[in-house]
């Protein structure tokens, strides 16, 4: 351990054979070696660390063997490859163009070109981040890039192809270098490990070769990172802590919470995670990956298309016999429209929060289905939409009403959801009979599909859950607790405001508002109107379904009789 010399460098490939991950690449270079067939610029284009310098110098290295192998690499043994090896080459010229991209600098780079190699046939002239040259730096390399002495050979280098333009793309031979796979910076990693004898969880090289995003450099250089925190054994957990990466745990934990509905739970590990420093849409990321990870395993046939160690994978087949496919269906649709929307909206945080509470519902939701309904389906997912909402929301007319029980099952129960329809218009703006009205709320409820009644009761103390939910502005928390929606017509309520202003202040995000109420009511039917004025829109609370109340709490056989005569109270 005391003589560790740090792996980047140590294990920067000197051969196209030990270039991990960028086999098409090495494979043509080596081919233009072969037959001799080496122009005179190349563009390789890429992400950063996937191996294009290092591919660069390769190639410098080996066009000036003299002494080639069969398979078209450098010897190691000639004067010109020993000079290569030791960094003291007169054939190769490297310029960073991110820190020297004058005209000055290009004119000396210029000068140089003209001058013939004293050992070996080709001078490389590699000019890394390419795109980044000034404009007139730029102009002034493009007459060398236009007729370069025979000797030469330029290779630029650049993670931007998009920037440079078409004159010099047309000049250049392209290559365009690939992320490198988990997989393969794993091996390469395990490779490593093995050859520095340290001792390396395989879990840990998983974690490390994903964290290094594609790049077999920052790869090595996270390997040297945890060696030097580790003294040499790579563990999981200290892997996890240095990397300061959000380990399976906390996804294995927080789908237990969201499968038993545990939505406050679940909002705590997040927040869990925040403080941790995490980004929120890295977090709803690795959960959308992490629920498709669930699926994956359920099956045999797909169990091998999740990319984790061993022991992780036993991790998951527990937390995966959690979950139902019907759960995870849903879960990844969540996780994942969430993902989509993360960039637009304006409350990151809420946004993410909503879809934990949405996720926390998918088992209650889904359990109230399959107890009402009692029949085999094929896509339950789909079939969940499509449980009749409309019949308990109030807000629609008796005919949509008919028109959506005779769109819906045959079966006891959509006859059942048609009936309650009924009732559920019965229902409207009967705000003055608390008593009454809690009495039939609750024969409602026990009835319902998985879309749970409102109430103005409920409406009020949601609201006030979503003023404390917005107290990171406290004028607007504030504001809130002071106009408590009022009941409209069915499940549109309403809140009066004192001038266009707020108003307009309101509707800006009045979509996160609908997301809030929406989920915490449990009924995605629930609207909002902002009014500007004192009066409140005009409610008659002596209307036909009023009295039909009244007179409900007496004799409550009417409803049957109401049902008979398919009587309409509008
Ligand atoms: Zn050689």
């Amino acid at each position: 351990m005391e003589n560790y010399i740090v792996s980047a460098r140590k294990y920067r490939p000197d051969s196209f054979q030990m270039v991990v991950g960028q086999d098409a690449i090495t494979k043509t270079l080596k081919n233009i070696i072969k037959l001799n067939q080496i122009g005179q610029a190349y563009l390789f284009c890429g992400p950063r660390g996937v191996g294009k310098t290092t591919c660069a110098r390769i190639f410098a290295k080996t066009i000036n063997c003299t002494n080639l192998s069969e398979d078209g690499e450098a010897c190691n043994q000639c004067e010109s490859c020993v000079s290569f090896n030791s960094q003291r080459s007169l054939n190769i010229h490297e310029l960073d163009a991110a820190s020297n991209n004058s005209v000055d600098d290009i004119r000396n780079l210029i000068d140089q070109v003209r001058i013939p190699p004293q050992i070996g046939k080709y001078s490389v002239y590699i000019i890394d981040e390419f795109h980044m040259l000034s404009s007139n730096a730029f102009n002034a390399f493009l007459k060398t890039l236009e007729e370069p002495p025979k000797h030469v050979v330029f290779i630029l280098a650049t993670t931007e192809k998009h920037k440079i333009i078409p004159t010099i793309l047309s000049r250049c031979q392209i290559f365009d270098f690939n992320r490198i796979s988990v997989e393969d910076i794993k091996k390469r990693l395990e490779f490593v490990a093995k050859n520095e004898n340290i001792i390396a969880e395989s879990d840990a090289l998983h974690i490390i070769a994903q964290k290094a995003d594609g790049a077999m450099r920052d790869a090595l250089s996270i390997f040297d990172q945890i060696v030097s925190f580790t003294g040499g054994k790579i563990t999981y957990d200290e892997t996890i802590k240095n990397l300061n990466v959000l380990d399976y745990d906390t996804y294995f934990y927080i789908t237990e919470a969201l499968v038993n509905g545990d939505y406050v739970k679940s909002l705590q590990i997040f927040d869990n995670v925040i403080k941790r420093g995490f980004e929120a849409s890295y977090f709803i990321n690795g959960l959308a990956s992490h629920f498709r990870d669930l699926l994956m395993v359920k099956d045999p046939g797909t169990i091998n298309l999740i990319e984790v160690g061993e022991n992780i994978k036993q991790k998951y087949l527990t937390n995966s016999s959690l979950c139902s496919v019907q759960f995870l269906f849903k879960a990844i649709d969540i996780a994942n429209t969430t993902d989509l929307s993360y960039k637009a909206a304006q409350n990151k945080r809420l946004l993410i929060e909503l879809a934990l509470l949405k996720i926390s519902n998918i088992n209650k939701n889904l359990g109230t289905i399959t107890e009402t309904q009692n029949q085999p389906e094929k896509h339950p997912i789909t079939k969940v939409e499509e449980k009749p909402t409309q019949y308990l929301t109030g807000s629609t007319t008796t005919k949509e009403n008919t028109t959506q029980a005779q769109t819906s099952t045959n079966t006891k129960a959509g006859k059942e959801s048609l009936s309650q329809g009924k009732i559920g218009i019965s229902l409207k703006n009967k705000l003055q009979q608390k008593a009454s009205e809690e009495q039939i709320v609750k024969e409602e409820e026990k009835k319902t599909y998985g879309k749970d009644l409102i109430t103005p009761d409920k409406v009020e103390s949601a609201w006030v859950k979503y003023a404390e939910y917005e107290s990171e502005n406290p004028r607007l928390k504030a504001f809130l607790n002071n106009h408590v929606p009022k009941q409209k017509e069915g499940n549109t309520y309403f809140v009066v405001v004192e001038n266009n202003a707020i108003k307009e202040k309101l509707e800006s995000f009045r979509q996160r508002t609908l997301d809030f109420m929406r989920t915490e009511l449990n009924n995605e039917d629930f609207d909002i109107e902002y009014n500007v004025g004192k009066a409140s829109p005009k409610v008659d609370y002596k209307t036909p379904t009023e009295k039909f109340h009244e007179l409900l709490k007496e004799k409550p056989e009417i409803v049957k009789l109401k049902e008979n005569l398919d009587l309409d109270l509008e």
